[in-house]
């Protein structure tokens, strides 16, 4: 059963266990390389660097800052900034040198002009709740894997100005991370160039290798996935962000432990 966990502006689905797909296809070469460790079990190293490998979804009205002349392969402007302020974020340098990161790649975008057959393209109109919620949640992954063989998470750009009805206490949400399945859903009002950096840190998070998923300075009991400092990257909210939200280095750490980056 998929169930939504609901707080101020924007959110992430939440499920009673974690359970990768296993038959999602998984990467290879990676190229990431080791920290320097006194440890003598390899199994435990963090590496130092990782790539995720993100596939870009556009549905029909979403708003992503295409050029009109684009053909629907070219990244939309709105998705490069998203990334690269997500490339930005991630990483801890010390003196221009890179300590610890990770780096997001687009492996494919790919706009659809026409709705797709089983998919709502409003995120207003999603179905909450119930097997239709999985049903949909299916047809995206589906999709998601036809347009790119090597993904680790799928994001979708949704038209509508929320996701689901508004919430009881008249907060809306912005964009979702899933919990159980490799998938970020945007909306058009996900406006903040750095929600996508949070919603990607849920999934790393969400992925941890030990299923230590909680962020290193929990919000609440009941909410351990985002970062109690109102300027964090990770708090439930970007309203109190300055320009750019404060990272830790051990959410970086934290965030380097997703199993994606040892497969
Ligand atoms: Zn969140």
């Amino acid at each position: 059963m998929i169930h939504i966990k609901k707080h101020s502006n924007h959110d992430s689905y939440k499920d009673d266990s974690y359970a990768f797909n296993k038959s999602q296809p998984r990467k290879k070469n990676h190229k990431d390389y080791y920290m320097n460790s006194n440890l003598t079990n390899d199994h435990f190293r963090t590496v130092k660097a990782g790539t995720l490998n993100v596939c870009i979804i556009v549905l029909p009205g979403a708003k992503v800052d295409r050029n009109s002349t684009d053909n629907q392969s070219i990244v939309p402007n709105r998705v490069k900034r998203d990334i690269a302020a997500a490339n930005k974020i991630w990483k801890q340098y010390e003196k221009n040198r890179l300590i610890q990161g990770v780096t997001f790649t687009i492996t494919r975008s790919v706009v659809f002009l026409e709705n797709i057959s089983g998919i709502v393209s409003n995120a207003e109109n999603f179905p909450i709740g119930g097997s239709s919620h999985l049903t949909m949640v299916q047809a995206m992954l589906k999709t998601g894997r036809k347009v790119c063989q090597n993904a680790d998470v799928y994001v979708f750009y949704m038209n509508g100005n929320r996701f689901g009805p508004v919430n009881f206490d008249y907060s809306s949400t912005l964009a979702v991370t899933y919990n159980s399945f490799p998938l970020i859903i945007m909306t058009n009002a996900s406006t903040d160039e750095y929600l996508l950096a949070h919603e990607l840190g849920h999934f790393m998070f969400i992925t941890n290798r030990f299923n230590e998923t909680d962020d290193p300075e929990p919000f609440h009991e009941l909410d351990g996935n985002h970062n109690r400092t109102p300027s964090n990257l990770m708090f439930p909210t970007p309203e109190f962000w300055p320009i750019v939200p404060e990272i830790t280095s051990e959410q970086i750490h934290k965030a380097l432990n997703s199993r994606v980056f040892y497969s």
